[in-house]
């Protein structure tokens, strides 16, 4: 069987055109360029690479970025504070806090104190919340993403089994619930599953969101498998044995190129239409 490449990575070029054409309307229509605020806790080296990266699609989706740079001693109570004031500033139309922040900072509070309709990463309470019950204004960007391009490329979740394993709150959880919100039959795997293999075997779609090189394996999964690869683990590796899988699979996410690309491209999107609805100018 010759597998079908989900690529992100085209996908995601082909709704950058649709963005610039949005972003430019946004701009005759009201004289002001959306504008996504990226805020960046420490130093390290990975979330400076995202947060140069997300700068970088701002540009070519013709928006702008407003980089935060707060130092790796910030206070929880202050990082909020700098979230409150970007939350009451009407030039910017989105919030981004780069994900992880240190570990003394408590990130749901951080995520929380964003302004609903300044979410565009769905990051916080109310979007999970809004998510889960099938009524989604942000969603979350990984998944929003793995959703997109799983419609991009016609694969069918009514009735079919999907295991999602991985339980975060940024990607595990809200994938979770927008594949059930499909009418998957989603079972969620997470550290203390028992024989993960044999629940991996019956899945029809799965997601890898475990934060641990190549940890699914091939012989986990079933023939004609829908693999959906969210690792991202140094050296371009994924969380599943990709390069085997993609031998059984009928459709696979690349690492890199699959669901990297989508998870910055729907933060852009959303960005935009944050800055649409904020302007009055929805379909
Ligand atoms: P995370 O917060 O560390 O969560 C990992 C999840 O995996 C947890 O729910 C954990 O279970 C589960 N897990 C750990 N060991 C397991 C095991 N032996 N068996 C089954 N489940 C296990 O990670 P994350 O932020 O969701 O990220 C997951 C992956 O996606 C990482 O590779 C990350 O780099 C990648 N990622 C990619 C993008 C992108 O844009 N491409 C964006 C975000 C994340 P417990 O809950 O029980 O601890």
């Amino acid at each position: 069987m010759i597998p079908i490449v989900l690529d992100g990575k085209a996908y995601a070029a082909e709704i950058n055109e649709d963005l610039k054409r949005r972003s430019e309307l946004i701009v005759k229509k009201t004289n002001k360029t959306p504008v996504l605020a990226t805020i960046l806790v420490g130093d390290d080296p990975a979330s400076v690479t995202y947060v140069k990266m997300k700068g970088n699609a701002c540009k070519r989706a013709g928006i702008e970025s407003k980089k935060i740079v707060l130092p790796e001693s910030a206070s929880t109570d202050y990082v909020i504070s700098r979230i409150h004031l970007l939350n009451e500033d009407e030039n910017i139309h989105g919030i981004l806090l780069q994900h992880p922040v240190p570990e003394h900072i408590d990130e749901p509070r951080c995520f929380n104190a964003i302004a609903p309709e300044k979410d565009v990463d769905g990051v916080n309470y109310y979007s999970f919340a809004r998510t889960a019950m099938n009524d989604m204004l942000f969603g979350c960007a990984t998944p929003l993403g793995i959703m997109r391009l799983l419609d991009k490329y016609g694969i069918g979740l009514e009735g079919k089994d999907a295991v999602v394993v991985g339980r975060s709150p940024i990607l595990g959880k809200p994938m979770s619930m927008m594949l059930l919100n499909r009418n998957a039959t989603v079972t969620i795997c997470h550290s203390r599953t028992k024989h993960l293999d044999q629940k991996l075997l019956l899945a029809d779609i799965v997601v890898a969101a475990v934060g641990k090189p190549r940890f699914i394996r091939s012989e986990w999964v079933k023939e004609g498998v829908v693999m959906i690869d969210a690792g991202y683990n140094p050296g371009n590796i994924g969380d599943s044995d990709i390069d085997n899988i993609k031998k059984k699979a009928c459709a696979y996410t690349p690492v890199p190129g699959g669901v990297g690309p989508m998870t910055i491209i729907t933060l852009i999107e959303q960005a935009i239409f944050s800055a649409e609805m904020k302007y009055g100018m929805l379909p």
